[in-house]
């Protein structure tokens, strides 16, 4: 069952699967250095897929105590689950941008109930009806936190990713390339290295979630219970890193999902294509003044709305809310002076 890919040049990818998700699995790389095997993500933390990296593991050779250290595109449960486990059970180290380990010690560290409280809050302020909101405000008069959130037991990196320098891999070229978006601390991987089968151009990328074949990654807004009102703009970084990865010229992208392939600048392109043709449709619906709820609801989804389940659509409400602020910092879009909920119109 377990299927490991030879890339060539000491680098395997193991697809480990996640369970009950549409994604099916998690493509984990293992790099080999002159100091040891190395991981790039982990997968999801759960005996099936614990079971399935183990055994590509054993496959190659490599037993998970020889693991030497484990390095994280982002802190997503897909890709960091088994850090944890991995450590343990190897000493190695776990290395992470730290944008993304402070979320990782802010999921840890937040009170029962806190991102609940959060959540409702949010999704009031983006004008959700209120038997959407009623739920969630149950499980915090509840002192719960829903079943169904996951990274609380997220492992702690004890390394941190420098943007931009070499990790310290012996005997190896890699290089980290923050690519802010799809989280704020998100990494892609460059193995400054001849490729193995000769294709043209330099190196292979480690491109976690942010370049995919055939799926545009997630970008919502970066959720921070304690900072509600930031600034930021997480589309607008999530295009900027796109054509800075398009520009790097490699020969093969190995993504975390999905499948290898060659052409990084002409799928680049059409990521960029795609986000414009998309903010171009949203400002065709805000000709009349909208919600981000009331934004989601008319946005083009893989599927009807009504169908879309419950913790989707606050996925999809804080994709819609990622692009309104992109509109908004572009000028083409303004928040309604006074609206509560707040109300958005093309200008
Ligand atoms: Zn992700
Ligand atoms: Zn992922």
């Amino acid at each position: 069952m377990t299927q490991v890919i030879n890339h060539g040049g000491g680098v395997h990818s193991i697809k480990v699967p996640i369970p009950d998700n549409p994604l099916g699995h998690t493509l984990v790389h293992l790099l080999d250095t002159d100091r040891g095997p190395v991981l790039i993500d982990t997968g999801w933390d759960d005996p099936e897929a614990w079971d399935t990296l183990t055994a590509g593991l054993a496959s190659v050779g490599v037993g998970i105590a020889d693991i030497h250290g484990v390095v994280i595109t982002h802190h997503h449960p897909d890709h960091h689950g088994l850090s944890g486990q991995v450590r343990e059970a190897s000493g190695a180290w776990i290395a992470m941008h730290a944008a993304d380990t402070a979320i990782v010690r802010r999921t840890r560290e937040s009170e029962p109930g806190t991102w609940l409280a959060y959540l409702a809050a949010k999704l009031t302020t983006v004008g959700a009806p209120e038997d959407h909101i009623a739920p969630l405000l149950a499980a915090r008069e509840k002192g719960g936190r829903m079943r169904t959130l996951p990274g609380l037991r997220a492992a702690v990196p004890d390394r941190e990713i420098v943007p931009g320098e070499l990790l310290d891999l012996a005997g190896r070229t890699l290089r980290a390339i923050w690519t802010p978006g799809h989280t704020p601390g998100h990494v892609c991987l460059h193995l400054e290295e001849d490729h193995p089968a000769s294709l043209p151009g330099r190196g292979r990328l480690f491109s976690g979630d942010h370049l995919l074949p055939g799926i545009s990654p997630h970008v919502g807004l970066y959720e921070d219970p304690d900072d509600a009102t930031a600034a930021t703009d997480p589309l607008g970084d999530y295009l900027d890193s796109l054509e800075r990865i398009g520009r790097l010229g490699v020969a093969e992208v190995l993504p975390a999902h999905q499948y290898a392939f060659a052409d990084a600048a002409g799928r680049v392109q059409e990521l960029l294509d795609h986000h414009e043709e998309r903010l171009t449709g949203l400002l065709a619906l805000l000709a009349e003044p909208l919600t981000p709820w009331q934004l989601a609801e008319r946005m083009e989804w893989n599927r009807p709305w009504e169908q879309i389940p419950y913790g989707s659509r606050n996925i999809a409400v804080s994709e819609a809310e990622s692009h309104l602020r992109r509109l908004v910092k572009l000028g083409r879009a303004e928040a309604l002076a006074g609206s509560d909920p707040v109300t958005y119109v093309a200008v």
